[in-house]
């Protein structure tokens, strides 16, 4: 059988490169690296080493890095780190309504159960939203506002830039999750003009529960995890030696290659969404086209049937694929970002995402388009909502 993995959004394999720099630490240098013998500080030099890579994959400082446990850390310390830290000044937070859950159940918790106050900024139907709206959602109470790089369903690229200059006109923090763009679009935080980014290792083959986030000098955050004085003082606990290691190496080889291998994708992506729109019938691309999707993301709307069904057909033929994000692929309820572009449930319960990965070739994009359409139509033929 085959195994076609287009589900890169989700997670990604781990690159050989990778785990052989992380293979040491999990052997003989198991030394934690708060200890002063010579076997803790070599540990303490790989975590340096790693914290220099990913500084330099993003134009920042070594000290403005903390190592997390994953994205879905790095967005809880953006959040709750900033709003603890500054809830005498303020209690007002705009964010979008198409963020990844990390950053919206964070945001609802803070509403629920601290006292904050939310602002959901609507996007247009490409996923965008419009900078106009944040300056208009700014108050005089705000004090943060998280708005993502890329949006890991549909690959809008937000004009982070332009919200970043708005945001910078007042004294507010802005933070940009950040986990779809790392190795896809170039990132320099000093451009961007971000005061916070979060990142995860796993997205960019590198292992799985390890990530960082970006910290502007300056910028004052409660830690989340509180006790030693690891990362100083910002993210207490032994670190994750290893998955540090591999998640600079991760993200050294991503920023090295990553024109080439998104001119590589952006060609995968764009003989997907042809071959899907030529060969099948009622079919919407979710998210914009070009220069302003991610080059892995590729995501379809098929009318009249349930992205499930797909799923599972695809699985038979050994096609990996996500009907949204992975997250809420578990509910029955429809994708918030497909929702939020506009779609009625019935056409947002047909979508499927594929997300493409530097393995992957145009055999496998032309083998999945020879499959699809005769999927599609087998689907539909047993639909009460298609007519034919
Ligand atoms: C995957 C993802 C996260 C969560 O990262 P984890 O490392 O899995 O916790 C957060 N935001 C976005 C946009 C993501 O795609």
């Amino acid at each position: 059988m085959n195994k076609i993995y287009l589900d890169h959004a989700a997670t990604t394999p781990i690159a050989p490169e990778v785990f052989a720099a992380m293979e040491p630490y999990l052997k003989e240098y198991y030394g934690n690296p708060s200890s002063i013998y010579t076997l803790g500080q070599q540990a303490a030099q790989a975590i340096s080493e790693a914290r220099e890579k990913v500084a330099n994959a993003i134009g920042a400082k070594e000290e403005e890095i903390i190592f997390t446990g994953g994205g879905s850390e790095s967005d809880n310390t953006a959040l709750k780190g900033a709003a603890f830290a500054l809830k005498d000044k303020g209690r007002h937070i705009i964010t979008s309504k198409i963020e990844h859950p990390a950053i919206l159940s964070t945001c609802q918790q803070l509403e629920k159960y601290f006292g904050f106050d939310i602002t959901y900024l609507d996007v247009d139907n490409e996923g965008f939203v419009d900078p106009d709206d944040v300056k208009k959602a700014l108050r005089d109470d705000t004090i943060l506002v998280t708005i993502m790089m890329a949006n890991n369903e549909i690959g809008t690229i937000e004009p982070i830039k332009e919200i970043a200059r708005i945001v910078k006109e007042r004294d507010v923090y802005f933070h940009t999750d950040a986990v779809q763009a790392v190795g896809q679009i170039p990132i320099d935080v000093n451009e961007l003009g971000v005061d916070m980014l979060s990142m995860s290792s796993h997205k960019i083959n590198g292992p799985k529960g390890v990530g960082a986030l970006y910290v502007r000098k300056g910028v004052k955050i409660l830690p989340l995890i509180a006790g030693g004085a690891q990362e100083r003082n910002r993210r207490a606990g032994t670190e994750n030696v290893a998955g540090i290691v591999g998640f600079g190496k991760a993200i050294e080889l991503a920023a090295e290659n990553l024109e080439e291998n998104a001119a590589y994708l952006r060609n995968l992506r764009d003989r997907l969404i042809n071959g899907i729109e030529n060969n099948i019938d009622d079919v919407i691309l979710n998210g914009p086209r070009g220069e302003h999707r991610l080059p892995n993301n590729v995501n379809f709307s098929f009318r009249y049937i349930e992205g499930e069904s797909i799923l599972l057909n695809l699985d038979m033929l050994g096609i990996a694929a996500s009907s949204g994000s992975a997250c809420s692929s578990g509910s029955l309820d429809p994708s918030h970002v497909l929702l939020a572009i506009g779609h009625s449930h019935e056409t947002a319960h047909g979508s499927i995402r594929f997300s493409l990965g530097k393995g992957n070739n145009e055999k496998e994009i032309d083998y999945v388009l020879e499959v699809v359409p005769g999927i599609i139509k087998k689907i539909r033929e047993m639909s009460p909502l298609y007519e034919g």
